[in-house]
């Protein structure tokens, strides 16, 4: 069962805008052609400078992509590492008949381990 609409709290702007950027991310990254079997066969063309001689057609969607991703990958692993260094197990030193598996908890959130923030990347990384 669901309160009546507005009574909910109102959300954070702060959230807010992190999801948006989130979201933004997400849909110029979509939007955008895959370079997966395009770089595939390029690795082939490798000169003995070191580098591939490329024409390439790029829509306005890649374009926009391109010009952002370097920054937001680099945003995102940044973000990743700092979750993953606050989200960590530890020894919840509660007393266990199970010596060999104690009960492990997340230092940060102190949910159970894996915690629901590490299983999150987890999914979303693996
Ligand atoms: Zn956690």
């Amino acid at each position: 069962m669901s309160g009546p609409a507005g009574m909910e709290p109102p959300e954070d702007p702060q959230r807010r805008l992190l999801r948006e950027r989130l979201e933004a991310i997400q849909i110029r990254t979509e939007k955008a052609t895959s370079w997966r079997d395009s770089t595939g066969r390029l690795q082939s063309l490798i000169n003995r400078e070191g580098y591939v001689p490329v024409t390439a057609r790029l829509a306005g969607e890649d374009l926009e992509f391109l010009s952002a991703a370097r920054e937001e990958l680099l945003s995102l692993s940044e973000l990743g590492i700092r979750l993953l260094d606050l989200h960590q197990p530890r020894d919840a030193g509660g007393i266990t008949s199970d010596t060999a598996n104690p009960i492990l908890r997340c230092r940060s959130c102190m949910w159970r381990w894996p915690c629901p923030t590490f299983r999150a990347m987890s999914d979303a990384l693996t």
